[in-house]
């Protein structure tokens, strides 16, 4: 009977730089190759297209799989489950040492490829290919992958399922359970019990937000708050501003919805908005309300708030980058007065995201907020909910798959040390059923 070992390459000490790999027999699979990127945003004149591999390993911003030299086996497929940067952020730079292909969604796919092109340094070869949600994908005679639909703040993210001779490797990094979502439909939580029936051999599952008790909330609920937030503005002369993650497509169909409702036209400004939704407007993954315009390059948004300008700030509802306070983005070009468009006493700034909590996207935030507020602007926070599965969720997870064995992934100790307390609701113990990995870390399951 064939072995199976994990290989915790990445993401288990910080929350970034996700890899994961696992073996079966002679055969692996990755799952994810991200990027973290505090140590990139934290340091100046950081040219990534260009840099090397081992350079980037060596500031901690992209998983050290020199670990998988010693790891006996053929890696047969790279796979990732959604688009954010933590989990495909690094594939331009690693995925040429594998002789294999990417298996992603439609909407990951489109990104990923994206990346590939923008590459400088390496010239990846391997074959991109986009499996839907419900799809399998053969990888090999005795390996065969499913993607299970679920919820998370990006669209067309899905939980991977390996199905091996021993039973199913479940990889679920990142999800919740959405029942009500924006864009999409609800998961296949009847999928994910009949996989649970057939023998799940291992999960492996994301951490973040196991402190919270109960269900996240439905991302219906950001749009009431993200309503309630821009109706408000109905009568206001003022300029309205709201930032919001890039790639969170259905806030993003949410907040033009609500700019159409008070009369004011959409417009997305930044480079990323630009990217990650036109991306899925070609797709069809989205529609936008007529009417709504995307630009990307510093000329192009800076023609367009000449345009806000002139024609009045009251008649358009911008949607801009820059809610971590990142240097360069459109918010903070706005705070710096960089832009044709001054900030004026009253214009509103709505930030529709968290501050995502790492040491450099505190500071930069603070301080953009504090330009804009010295400028006269009124700052509101909050109109977001996460993306992550809170407890219950995990509960319910563990309930449908009753794994034989649970890696926590995606965090440090103390992230992943909440699966230890949730786990023993089951009667899982730490260390016989609950394995806590750390970068760099392999382990063969008991048979
Ligand atoms: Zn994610």
């Amino acid at each position: 009977m064939v072995d199976i070992e994990v290989i915790a390459v990445g993401g288990y000490n910080e929350v970034g730089r996700n890899m994961t790999a696992v073996r079966v027999g002679k055969e692996i699979v990755i799952f994810d190759i991200g990027l973290y990127l505090d140590p990139i945003t934290g340091s100046n004149n950081v040219d990534m297209e260009n840099m090397h591999s081992l350079d980037l390993i060596q500031m901690g911003a992209i998983p050290d799989d020199t670990v998988m030299n010693s790891v006996e086996g053929t890696v047969k497929a790279i796979v990732c489950t959604h688009g954010h940067l933590d989990h495909i952020g690094a594939i331009q730079k690693l995925a040429h040492r594998y002789n294999c292909p990417i298996i992603s969604t439609p909407y990951t796919n489109e990104l990923i490829k994206q990346q590939i092109e923008g590459e400088r340094k390496f010239s990846v070869m391997n074959k991109t290919f986009a499996l839907k949600a419900g799809g399998k994908y053969t990888i090999s005679q005795s390996l065969t992958l499913e993607f299970i639909r679920v919820q998370h703040s990006i669209i067309d993210s899905v939980m991977a399922v390996l199905h091996t001779p021993v039973g199913c490797v479940v990889y679920a990094n990142d999800f919740k359970f959405d029942m009500t979502p924006v864009i999409g439909e609800a998961p296949d939580l009847a999928r994910m019990r009949e996989i649970g029936k057939q023998g799940v051999k291992v999960l492996i599952v994301e951490s973040l937000n196991l402190d919270d008790r109960g269900y996240s909330p439905s991302e219906q609920v950001a749009r009431l708050r993200v309503r309630d937030a821009i109706m408000r503005c109905e009568d206001d002369k003022n300029a309205v501003i709201v930032s919001t993650f890039a790639s969170q497509i259905a806030r993003i169909k949410t907040i033009t919805e609500c700019a159409r409702e008070i009369d004011r036209i959409p417009v997305l400004l930044g480079r990323s908005m630009e990217r990650y939704n036109t991306t899925a407007e070609v797709l069809k993954q989205v529609a936008f309300p007529q009417g709504t315009s995307i630009y990307g390059n510093r000329k192009t948004t800076d023609r367009m708030l000449r345009r806000v300008l002139k024609e009045g700030k009251d008649k358009f509802l911008l949607v801009a980058t820059g809610h971590q306070g990142e240097p360069g983005s459109m918010l903070s070009r706005i705070a710096l007065n960089e832009t044709p468009l001054k900030i004026e006493k009253g214009d509103k700034i709505l930030f529709s995201a968290n501050i995502i909590p790492t040491p450099t996207n505190y500071a930069q935030r603070a301080e953009v907020d504090r330009l804009l507020i010295r400028q006269g602007a009124r700052i509101f926070d909050g109109l977001h909910v996460t993306g992550h599965a809170y407890y219950q969720e995990h509960y319910d997870l563990l309930a449908m798959l009753n794994p034989e064995h649970i890696i926590p992934s995606h965090g440090p100790f103390s992230m992943k040390a909440g699966h230890v307390t949730l786990g023993s609701e089951f009667g899982y113990a730490l260390n016989k059923e609950i394995h806590i990995m750390q970068n760099g870390d392999r382990l063969v399951l008991p048979k």
